[in-house]
């Protein structure tokens, strides 16, 4: 199988499908989704950030949590790539019909993208927990060390969902409606058997394929594999178009070169 194969696949697709994986969020420069970031927290925060993240930490250490929030996670988001502005593409073709994705930067709907599911919420829709008030990200960049509700100053709650916190169901249902609708399943940067590729059970479709940097038993399962180091390489060449969008690296010819490799 072949980034050729997946060329074909995604030009026969109608109502395509995209879970957009945390892999696929790394490669954005996301510092969160990244390797060594738990070890580079909890040498710095002596905890791990998956702990920070969490409703009792936010409730018990609010500082504490705004300062990891801020600088970690605020200040070094992630920017869109090649992987988001193909996309675009695929949804102004009428290909791509909806993208669920575990990814809290917003960068999808950031390039443009409509019906972005965000299971985890977004860093843009921080509220008040009291009164539902809206606040953007760079409010809670603005207002420290606590960021508080200017109608009713109750602490806002951040828009990333915490560990120990309900996930609204209401959205886990709208994306299982979307894969169970799609006629093609496009699995970016996770695996199959990750909580976000576990979708696929809802899966009613023709074909699955998966583009991830690394290899998964569970692999097998998908009609198309495309393994490679970039992400955005593999899509650009799989789905060219006159403007991949700025900044986003190799051009498709580049990725070419990796296309024996992708042959499984
Ligand atoms: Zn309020």
């Amino acid at each position: 199988m072949s980034i050729r194969y997946l060329k074909e696949i995604l030009q026969n697709g109608s109502n395509i499908v995209c879970l957009l994986g945390r892999e696929a969020a790394a490669q954005h420069g996301g510092m969160f989704y990244q390797r060594d970031f738990g070890y580079d927290i909890e040498m710095k925060y002596g905890i791990l950030p998956d702990e920070i993240l969490s409703t009792t930490y936010f409730h018990n250490r609010p500082q504490e949590f705004f300062r990891f929030y801020r600088e970690e996670i605020l200040m070094k988001r992630a920017e869109p790539d090649g992987v988001n502005y193909t996309l675009k593409r695929m949804q102004d073709d009428g290909k791509l019909s909806a993208i669920v994705t575990r990814g809290f930067y917003n960068l999808s709907k950031r390039v443009g993208c409509r019906n972005v599911i965000h299971l985890y919420g977004t860093i843009d829709d921080n509220h008040c927990p009291h009164c539902g008030e809206k606040y953007s990200a760079d409010y809670i960049l603005e207002h420290r060390p606590i960021p508080k509700c200017s109608k009713c100053g109750t602490m806002i709650h951040p828009g990333v969902a915490l560990a120990g916190e309900m996930l609204d169901s209401s959205v886990m249902t709208r994306a299982a409606e979307a894969v169970s609708c799609a006629d093609t399943l496009l699995v970016v940067g996770c695996s199959l058997a990750s909580r976000l590729g576990s979708l696929e059970r809802y899966f009613n479709g023709n074909k699955i394929a998966l583009v991830n940097t690394r290899e998964h038993y569970t692999d097998r399962r998908a009609d198309c594999v495309c393994i490679g180091p970039s992400l955005e390489d593999i899509l650009i060449s799989a789905y060219p178009g006159a403007d991949p969008g700025p900044d986003c690296g190799k051009t498709a010819g580049d990725a070419n070169t990796d296309e024996e490799r992708n042959e499984r």
